[in-house]
């Protein structure tokens, strides 16, 4: 999975294993950093491995590897220090992955198909086209519908075609508790969280309604006195798309190394094309990312003037 993994990309992996194991592999899931605690209660998250954390013990397992299973990416430096290693590891390597422009030449054989909700979908495809649904039990269901569910906004954006419906259905009657994991995903905040969310929708956000724009610039120090953890930005950059004329959302985070940016719209503004344009990033058409190693108020600069750049598209507002 890349790098600070969202319910995707662990859902997707855990799916995964969870299926692999029924077929007699010896299967285990890495990480290449750490994860945001909401993905916890997932079954098995236990036993992933966090690259960053046991690197040796990690290495080890990648050596002995046959094949390799790359999910919810498509670049290996999505996988930051773990990219030299998998890059010239001697397994197999296939990619799962609904991302734009993939490496090709990094994997042997692969799915990649940017017209799908999630990852987590395309390993449900992969489990029944290939004559397993019946492998299918509740620890997969779960894994799974935590993937679809988040990668589509609770279903919500326009990924979520009928087949994600049929999915969640099939999934359904493999005895989910959908429930049960919208509680464990998104009733999971630390008080803190919700002083930090309190802070940031008070203090770093600005509204540019000409270019019917948000941005949110959060300084380190605000990651410090709220002690956030990873996890607790993730989503922020979505409430500004909630404001009344806003169609473009953007956040900027100094995460000490670098400066890390999420782009989000609605509607036909592509920030895919914009983060791979202006932030070294890329995405979808409606969510993407960036990094820059620049200071953060060059970044947010930078920024604006990208957005001035672009007042044609952001200047039309739908509703
Ligand atoms: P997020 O804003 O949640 O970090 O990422 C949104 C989407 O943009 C994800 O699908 C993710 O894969 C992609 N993305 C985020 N950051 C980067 C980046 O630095 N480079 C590239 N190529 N894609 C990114
Ligand atoms: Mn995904």
């Amino acid at each position: 999975m890349h790098q600070k993994p969202d319910g995707d990309a662990m859902g997707s992996t855990l799916g995964l294993y969870h299926f692999l194991k029924q077929l007699g592999h010896t299967v285990t899931v890495i990480s290449p950093t750490n994860w945001p605690s909401f993905l916890n209660w997932m079954p098995d998250s236990k036993l992933v491995i966090d690259y960053e954390a046991y690197t040796q013990k990690a290495d080890a397992i990648i050596d002995e590897a046959e094949w390799i299973f790359c999910l919810d990416f498509n670049t290996l430096s999505r996988t930051k220090k773990m990219e030299p290693k998998l890059d010239s590891s001697t397994a197999v390597r296939i990619l799962i992955d609904h991302h734009q422009e993939p490496q090709v030449d990094k994997f042997a054989y692969g799915v990649s198909d940017t017209g799908k909700s999630s990852t987590c979908e395309m390993v449900y495809d992969f489990i029944v086209n290939s004559g397993n649904t019946d492998k299918i039990n509740i620890e997969i269901a779960e894994c799974l519908y935590a993937g679809v569910m988040t990668d589509t906004g609770s279903f919500r954006f326009p990924s979520t075609s009928a087949s994600v419906h049929r999915m969640v259905a099939a999934l359904k009657d493999k005895g989910l508790e959908h429930s049960d994991v919208h509680e464990a995903i998104f009733d999971n905040n630390t008080e803190n969280r919700y002083r930090f969310l309190g802070n940031i929708l008070s203090n770093r956000m600005e509204l540019f309604y000409e270019y019917n724009t948000a941005l949110i610039v959060i300084p380190q120090s605000d990651l410090i006195k709220y002690n956030a953890k990873t996890g607790d930005t993730e989503g922020l950059v979505n409430y500004p798309l909630g404001i009344q004329g806003i169609k473009f959302a953007a956040i900027i985070i100094d995460r000490g190394e670098e400066r890390k940016s999420s782009f989000r719209s609605k509607g036909d503004f592509d920030v895919n094309t914009f983060a791979r344009k202006y932030f070294n990033g890329g995405g979808h058409y409606n969510a993407a990312g960036g990094n820059s190693k620049e200071p953060l108020e060059e970044v947010a600069a930078k920024f604006i003037t990208a957005m001035k750049e672009n007042k044609d598209q952001l200047s039309t507002y739908k509703f």
